[in-house]
């Protein structure tokens, strides 16, 4: 069984948590400044890459809490959590 960090409660089964899509991915401040292309790329297209990568999940049936992960997608396994707000962790692979 997969056990997923919750930066509140702990290492938890992953049956307890549900998937958010990228994390940081901030809503613009103007929306209707934008085009419509601008508005799609917003809505819709996000960065789907191989390797580490910065997600939002949450703790659906625990605190109840979003956090950030990052995220092996090659591996599946997380290099750590981090509350929602703090910056994005620089994994030991991206150091060098
Ligand atoms: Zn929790």
């Amino acid at each position: 069984m997969l056990l997923i960090h919750c930066p509140y409660c702990g290492a938890r089964p992953e049956i307890e948590f549900r998937y958010g899509g990228e994390a940081h991915i901030a809503r613009p401040s103007d929306p209707s400044a934008l085009s419509d292309g601008q508005w799609t790329e917003f809505l819709f297209l996000r960065s789907n890459r191989k390797g580490v990568h910065a997600e939002r999940w949450r703790h659906t049936h625990g605190c109840g809490r979003f956090f950030n992960a990052l995220r092996d997608t090659v591996t599946d396994k997380f290099v750590t959590s981090y509350k929602i707000g703090d910056p994005r962790p620089v994994p030991d692979e991206e150091r060098r």
